[in-house]
């Protein structure tokens, strides 16, 4: 089965958040399921740096599909010409396992920026981000189309709201006689959605008669997310949990009737953990490896960043971490209320993040405060969020609405015991220290439901106890670091989204 997967991020190339490790995993599991993967991205600087098209071909022959690397000619939908480049991105396994193919839309003056992908220095959306991001939908069906005479997509899976438009293009665009390509979009988080004034509209290729509700509309101007959501075949999300609410007005952001009209298309699917890269057993930013068998090293882990973030040393303090994009959607803002409560059980924060300011100066100013017990590192730092999991006790989750969310699986990877909020992945990944789940060996961390000050500190306060209490502690530690959410199950589950929609492939709209 060829599936094209089309995302904005991919780590380790790029990554801002949790897209890019969705997008830089799955793509290798699928293909440990049998199928034939690659990935069109946009050509920002560090994935053009990161995809090879130089050197020495890799032999394998289930890469061998025309030449190494090719620059394929398309237009864009405004009429100037565009290069698409054929390479490979080297597999993160063995040295000498099989690359990924990888296309890459060669066009600097769309995305050849410094900084974020997607705003300038000021945090503001660059203001030609519709052409920036229709291109990348563009391409994914023109690929769809045969742009790439060696190889053609059965199946195009496309991420959030940057590939939105991919399922639009190739629900409306011209057929060329062949069987026609299937769509798959996954909502990652239905709070960006790509929304953008009509103007920008005409130039994009797409029919006027998808300018209307059932089409791409959205109050008054028109939406990626929702291109994405009305013309895809079929619709994933990153959990069970998140499938259900994103279906209410409470968390549908504008778009729960769509998705509720759609809702035998949906499925939600829970990420997985990628343990080529977060794994405490082999993880070369820790200054010792530990595991649930020998979880010894994890003292060391947490003595060594209370020595590099100038905490107290002391073993005896539960050290709560929370690494994140500082926002209201994380909690944060909890985080920040219950503070004083936190420091007063003799507890200590580590923080690194960024996002809205008001935050980042409210956690550094605590952090100036009072340094031997709360630390904030403001920034994006790939090793340090490693160490923070390998020396965390307690991660701090506490979202008013989570996706999936990955922090909560890495916290419990590495033994850094996840408080979170019930709700979307972290409802789905989080069992609850209750005294049932203790008793019955299921216990993994600490949920509550309401996000109120009153029950989050009631969940830190519980936290606390178990950690004082240290049988009680390493055992669902150990319990919550054994668990698995492995990208093979996730895969598995892709694999039978896209082969029901290649029942019979679907004949081309002549
Ligand atoms: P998001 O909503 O931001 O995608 P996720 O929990 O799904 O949240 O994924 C966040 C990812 O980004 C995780 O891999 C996390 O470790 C990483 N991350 C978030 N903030 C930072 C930071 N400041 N430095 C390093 N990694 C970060």
């Amino acid at each position: 089965m060829r599936i094209l997967q089309v995302s904005a991020e991919f780590f380790p190339l790029l990554k801002t958040g949790g897209l890019a490790d969705v997008a830089g995993a799955l793509p290798w599991a699928l293909r440990d399921a049998g199928a034939d993967v690659r990935v069109l991205l946009p050509g920002f600087p560090s994935i053009l740096a990161g995809v090879r098209t130089r050197g020495d071909r890799p032999d394998s022959v289930a890469f061998a599909a025309g030449p190494t690397s090719t620059s394929l000619l398309g237009h864009t939908p405004w009429g100037d010409p565009v290069h698409v480049i054929r390479g490979w991105i080297e597999n993160p396994g063995p040295p000498d396992a099989t690359p990924l193919v990888a296309y890459v839309i060669d066009a600097p003056t769309l995305y050849d920026r410094p900084g974020s992908p997607y705003e300038d220095a000021e945090h503001r959306p660059y203001d030609d981000n519709a052409r920036r991001f229709a291109l990348l939908g563009w391409v994914a069906a023109q690929l769809a189309q045969g742009l790439d005479p060696a190889w053609r997509p059965e199946v195009v899976h496309a991420h959030d709201w940057h590939a939105g438009l991919a399922p639009a293009y190739m629900a409306l665009g011209p057929s060329d006689g062949q069987p026609s390509a299937a769509s798959v979009f996954t909502v990652h988080n239905l709070a960006y959605q790509g929304v953008f004034a009509y103007e920008r509209f005409p130039e994009l290729g797409l029919p006027g008669s998808a300018y209307q509700m059932h089409g791409v509309e959205f109050h008054g101007g028109w939406s990626f997310m929702k291109a994405g959501l009305f013309y895809a075949d079929r619709l994933t999300t990153v959990s069970p949990s998140y499938a259900r609410e994103i279906q209410t007005p409470a968390q549908g952001h504008g778009l729960d009737g769509l998705l509720a009209s759609r809702g035998g298309d949906l499925t939600g699917i829970l990420n997985g953990v990628d343990e080529t890269t977060w794994d405490p057993a082999h993880d070369a930013f820790l200054p010792t490896p530990f595991n649930a068998q020998k979880p010894a090293g994890k003292a060391l882990c947490k003595a060594t960043m209370q020595a590099e973030l100038g905490l107290a040393q002391a073993p005896e303090a539960p050290l709560f971490i929370v690494v994140s994009r500082l926002s209201e959607q994380k909690g944060l803002p909890l985080v920040l209320q219950g503070l004083d409560a936190l420091q007063a059980k003799g507890a200590q924060l580590a923080l690194l993040g960024s996002g809205e300011s008001w935050l980042e100066q409210a956690f550094s100013e605590r952090a100036r405060a009072a340094p031997r017990s709360v630390s904030a590192t403001i920034g994006y730092d790939e090793a340090r969020a490693h160490r923070l999991f390998g020396a965390g006790d307690v991660t701090l989750v506490p979202s008013l609405f989570e996706p999936c969310g990955l922090t909560q699986l890495y916290g419990l990877k590495y033994g850094s015991l996840p408080v979170v909020r019930s709700v979307g992945g972290l409802a789905d990944s989080v069992v609850d220290a209750s005294p049932q789940a203790l008793a019955d060996g299921s216990a993994s961390g600490f949920v509550f439901s309401r996000f109120a000050l009153e029950d989050y500190l009631e969940a830190i306060d519980r936290a606390v106890a178990l950690f004082l209490n240290a049988p009680s502690w390493q055992q669902v530690r150990a319990q919550a670091m054994r668990r698995r959410f492995c990208w093979a199950e996730a895969a598995t589950k892709y694999m039978a989204v896209y082969r029901s929609l290649l029942g019979p492939i679907r004949a081309s709209a002549a």
